[in-house]
């Protein structure tokens, strides 16, 4: 089985702030984007790697990467799913499987990466959940419209994996529609061009959004048994 990663940095990274891009940010000492690309790096199965950088550190982001050879370093979209597609279209090789990652998620482990890869080779798309610690309420214009029930509910992480067909699939067709979604998942979904099995994610895995979110993935580097 052969597999690519698209690895996606591109976001503005607005709600984090400061004066460096996002992915350049330590992480207890290692760049933000390295650490979220080393995991997978040990996986024999990815042949090819492809990052959407922001197009105004484009420069930077080859340089912090080029010492790995299995990188592609392309400018990513003004959405994420532009930068997908971006980085898409960057391969290079024919690959049965597509494993898409947010740089924003450093501290992303193997066993993660191996659980979603085996089970989008089964079921042609998965992805990594935990269960919901809040009770979750839809809401309309300032009022609750309803409560939804906590048990059936998960937050989904990346990395996501794809078989290679479903997965150009649901871009090209999202893109001819014009559906924008915040995972790639969701496109799949709404295109049912499979099922989309959910595998254990970790709680570890956070996405560095704001700045106490790097304080909380700094706090799990240092305490590995939490
Ligand atoms: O914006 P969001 O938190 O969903 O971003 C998740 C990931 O998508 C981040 O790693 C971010 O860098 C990436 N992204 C991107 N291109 C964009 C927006 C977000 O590659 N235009």
């Amino acid at each position: 089985m052969k597999a690519a990663l698209l690895l996606l940095a591109a976001g503005e990274g607005e709600r984090f702030g400061g004066q460096l891009p996002k992915p350049l940010v330590p992480v207890d000492g290692i760049p933000m984007l390295r650490r979220s690309l080393a995991p997978f790096l040990e996986v024999k199965a990815i042949g090819e790697i492809v990052v959407a950088a922001p197009p105004r550190f484009l420069r930077e982001v080859q340089t912090l990467l080029e010492d790995v050879a299995a990188v592609r370093v392309v400018a990513g979209g003004a959405t994420r799913q532009q930068s997908a597609q971006h980085a898409l279209g960057a391969l290079t090789a024919d690959v049965d499987i597509i494993v898409v990652h947010d740089a924003a998620r450093p501290l992303v482990s193997r066993n993660v990466i191996d659980t979603v890869i085996a089970a989008a080779e089964t079921h042609g798309a998965a992805v990594p959940a935990v269960p919901v610690a809040d009770t979750v309420k839809r809401v309309r214009e300032g009022f609750v419209e309803a409560t939804l029930r906590r048990e059936v509910l998960r937050a989904v992480q990346t990395p996501q994996a794809f078989r290679f067909h479903i997965y150009k699939q649901a871009h090209e067709r999202a893109t001819a529609q014009g559906l924008v979604a915040t995972d790639d998942a969701a496109l799949v979904e709404y295109f049912e061009l499979s099922q989309v099995a959910v595998v254990d994610g970790s709680p570890r895995n956070i996405k560095i959004t704001r700045p106490h979110d790097l304080a909380l993935a700094e706090f799990y580097l240092r305490h590995p048994q939490v």
